[in-house]
C-alpha cells in the first residue's frame, strides 16, 4: 500500500483545503520553519487513528483544529483524507479487491468525530484493521519523525517487540486475540447471572 494524495481542511495550519499528491518514489515536503511540514506528518497520524493528543503535538484533541490566525477566525471541523493505492490487494476484504481507497477522519468543535472508509462512516477498529501488519498505522513504522530512530534504539524490549510483531505480520492476529478473550471475559459473566437466576427460581 502506497500514499497517493492526502487532503486536509481545517487541521492545524491548514485552513482551507489543500491537496497534496505523492508519486511513486521519494517525495519531499520543503518549506521555511514553522510553515506546517510537520502539521502533514501529524495529519496523516491522526488520520490512521491517533488517540493521543501528545503524539499530535497538542494537549487536547481539539488542539488539530485550526484555532484561528491574525487573518483568520477558527474553524469548527478538522478532515483529513488519505488516499491509498493498493495494487497489491493487501488488507481486509472491505479494501482487497479496489486498487485504491480513502480513509477520512473529522473531529467537530464539540468533539463529535467520525471516521469514513470510501466516504461511508466506519468504527475506528475498520480502519485500524485496513493497516494491521503492513507497516502502516499510527503507530507503526512507516513514520519515522526526528529522533525515532535513537528512540527505537534505546527502546525497552517490549516496546521495540511491538515493531518487530508488527513486521511480521503477528499483529493481526494478537488484536484478534484480545477482541475474542474480552468476548469469552463477557460471556462468562452472562453465564454467572444466568446460574444466579436458574438458582433463583429453583
Ligand atoms: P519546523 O521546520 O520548525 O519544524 P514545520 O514546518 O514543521 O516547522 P509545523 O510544526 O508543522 O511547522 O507547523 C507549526 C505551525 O502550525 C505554527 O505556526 C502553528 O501556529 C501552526 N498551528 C499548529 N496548530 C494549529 C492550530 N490548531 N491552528 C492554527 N495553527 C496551528
Amino acid at each position: 500500500m502506497q500514499i497517493k494524495r492526502i487532503e486536509i481542511a481545517g487541521f492545524k495550519s491548514f485552513v482551507d483545503r489543500a491537496t497534496l499528491d505523492f508519486g511513486p518514489g521519494i517525495a519531499a515536503v520543503v518549506g521555511p520553519n514553522g510553515c506546517g511540514k510537520s502539521n502533514v506528518v501529524d495529519a496523516i497520524r491522526w488520520a490512521l487513528g491517533e488517540q493521543s493528543p501528545r503524539n499530535l503535538r497538542g494537549r487536547a484533541m481539539e488542539d488539530v483544529i485550526f484555532g484561528g490566525s491574525e487573518s483568520r477566525k477558527p474553524v469548527g471541523m478538522a478532515e483529513v483524507s488519505l488516499v491509498f493505492v493498493n495494487e497489491k490487494g493487501q488488507g481486509p476484504a472491505t479494501v482487497r479487491d479496489y486498487a485504491e481507497f480513502m480513509v477520512t477522519r473529522r473531529l467537530f468543535r464539540n468533539g463529535d468525530s467520525e471516521y469514513l472508509l470510501n466516504k461511508t462512516p466506519c468504527r475506528l477498529l475498520d480502519i485500524s484493521e485496513l493497516f494491521m501488519d503492513t507497516g502502516i498505522g499510527a503507530r507503526a513504522y512507516s513514520i519515522i519523525e526526528q529522533g525515532k530512530v535513537g528512540q527505537i534504539l534505546n527502546a525497552k524490549p517490549e516496546d521495540r517487540r511491538f515493531l518487530i510483531e508488527e513486521a511480521a505480520g503477528v499483529s493481526k492476529f494478537k488484536a484478534r486475540k484480545k477482541t475474542a478473550l474480552r468476548k469469552i471475559e463477557a460471556t462468562g459473566q452472562n453465564l454467572l447471572r444466568l446460574r444466579d437466576i436458574i438458582g433463583e427460581v429453583k
